[in-house]
């Protein structure tokens, strides 16, 4: 193959292999960076964020519940046969309105009644799930909890229970009290979180079942329904944060968790990484397509440098630099392939070989610029004299060549007589070196047994004999 070709492929492949390792790398360092930011940074701080807007909403109602159990009129109340319900109608009523609250509720340990905002509601009963939670909520240590109920009773939706205990000046337990509150800001704020920021966020209880979420987003119960978390079961129920890695639908996610003390659940935040590395995806295509676009520019533009330079190189490589017409070599090159088709088509071709007489005392006499511009006028004579498709060169010193191709020796001879003449005549010439500048020429025709060689030593032989003749003359071969 062309070695200027080889040049170009192992550019391209070269700038092909850069483009494309500096792409993949960049893709790489990429992927990594958002999959570590994701883990170290935006998980976590959606974690912390969600955790304060809960823990901002639990302050009031907390506070509201706490006041509601420590207050003596509740407590007398009680104490005294719950006599009139309107009283403690308007008591829950108006904590419930002033504080915006869902509910307001108070459940009495003797009477078993429970009353909210409307007045009395029912009886509790520990047969009846629907109030398990009072005598669960009883039982308990602590004096308060947070309890979260899908109470279809009171709206189909999620409410937050704040239970207090009531208790005497001697720590006696009369009952329960508290408030509800529908707990949507929590939905919205997961809904938020799903839309803007691509993360599913859930909250689990010490069982593993999936307490709160989107409904409509999640669809199993339990965790242990989510295969995929299964083996993390004990890193997901558990007071340490946990960061966890897994394969889901062929996709790795990511999975961040925190115990929510108040709550006493745990908040999951989960991510798809692939929702995250789609800008990456996208960008890494682009710079590919760009890198490679430009690579092919480069290409090009290397092909086309290479091709030019090239075709400037073969040029100056041909021609004589001083007189700008072929040199001795492409000369040669040209008159061979000439002689072949000679042999092929019995074309004629006249050659002949001039030197110009003594060129040495023009150098002498006026310098060597002189001399030189002596020898471009002479080519240029030459060039003016003969047809496109012969070839004339500048054999080397004051030395010129020329071959008549498909002329006739006649049409030949008139021609060098010709250029004898013009140059004898040129006033550029005569401007220059103020006398007539002859030349010696051998003249010859290419015959059947002849080389370059041959050929080119007649010619010059003839000239010699032009030179021994007195010069400023003609000789001609005999071959006819
Ligand atoms: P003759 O009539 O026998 O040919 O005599 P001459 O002086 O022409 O021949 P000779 O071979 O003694 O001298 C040729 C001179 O041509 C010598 C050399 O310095 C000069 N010459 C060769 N190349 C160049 C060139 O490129 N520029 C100039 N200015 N002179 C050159
Ligand atoms: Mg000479
Ligand atoms: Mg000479």
């Amino acid at each position: 193959m062309n070695s200027k070709y080889k040049i170009v492929i192992v550019i391209s492949i070269l700038l092909v292999i850069l483009s494309l390792s500096i792409t993949t790398v960049n893709y790489v360092v990429s992927l990594n960076t958002t999959q570590k930011q994701l883990k170290d940074q935006s998980l976590p701080l959606s974690l912390d964020n969600i955790y304060t807007v809960i823990q901002k909403h639990i302050i009031q109602p907390y506070l509201v519940s706490s006041m509601m159990a420590n207050d003596t009129f509740v407590q007398d109340w009680i104490l005294e046969d719950e006599k009139d319900h309107t009283k403690i109608k308007q008591f829950l009523r108006s904590v419930k309105n002033k504080y915006g609250m869902f509910t307001t509720f108070l459940v009495s340990e003797k009477s078993g009644n429970y009353y909210n905002q409307n007045g009395f509601l029912e009886k509790v009963k520990e047969d009846n799930t629907n109030n398990k939670w009072y005598f669960d909520f009883r039982d308990i240590q602590e004096n308060h909890e947070i309890n979260l109920d899908f109470n279809e009773h009171l709206s189909n939706s999620m409410v937050m229970f704040i239970n207090y205990k009531i208790v005497d000046s001697n720590f006696n337990y009369l009952g329960a009290t508290g408030v509800g509150l529908k707990i949507s800001y929590i939905d919205d704020m997961l809904k938020v979180f799903r839309q803007k920021h691509h993360f599913k966020v859930y909250f689990v209880d010490q069982k593993g079942k999936i307490v709160l979420s989107e409904r409509e987003i999640i669809k199993e119960k339990t965790i242990d329904e989510m295969i995929y978390l299964r083996p993390f079961r004990d890193q997901v129920i558990s007071k340490e944060p946990a960061s966890l890695e897994f394969e889901k639908d062929g996709q790795l996610h990511l999975l961040n968790t925190k115990y929510i003390p108040e709550l006493n659940l745990y908040l999951l935040v989960e991510a798809n990484l692939a929702d995250f590395t789609k800008d990456v995806k996208q960008i890494f295509f682009l710079n590919l397509f760009v890198a490679l676009f430009i690579s092919m520019i480069v290409i090009f533009i290397t092909i086309f440098l290479i091709k030019n330079y090239n075709k400037k190189l073969e040029h100056l490589a041909g021609k004589d630099q001083l007189t700008n017409i072929n040199n001795r070599r492409i000369f040669e090159q040209r008159l061979s392939t000439h002689m072949d088709l000679f042999r092929r088509d019995k074309r004629e071709i006249t050659i002949f070989f001039m030197d110009i007489d003594n060129f040495k005392s023009i150098n002498d006499e006026f310098g060597h610029a002189v001399g030189d511009r002596v020898l471009i006028r002479v080519a240029k004579i030459l060039e003016e004299n003969t047809r496109k498709s012969d070839i004339i060169a500048r054999w080397g010193g004051e030395e010129f060549v020329c071959a008549f191709i498909n002329n006739s020796k006649e049409d030949a001879i008139s021609t060098t007589q010709r250029i004898r003449e013009r140059m004898k005549k040129d006033y550029i010439i005569k401007e220059l070196v103020h006398f007539e500048v002859t030349a010696s020429f051998g003249l010859t025709q290419v015959n059947e047994e002849d080389n370059l060689d041959s050929v080119i030593t007649r010619a010059d032989n003839l000239m010699y004999e032009s030179k021994q003749d007195g010069k400023d003359k003609i000789t001609m071969g005999e071959e006819n």
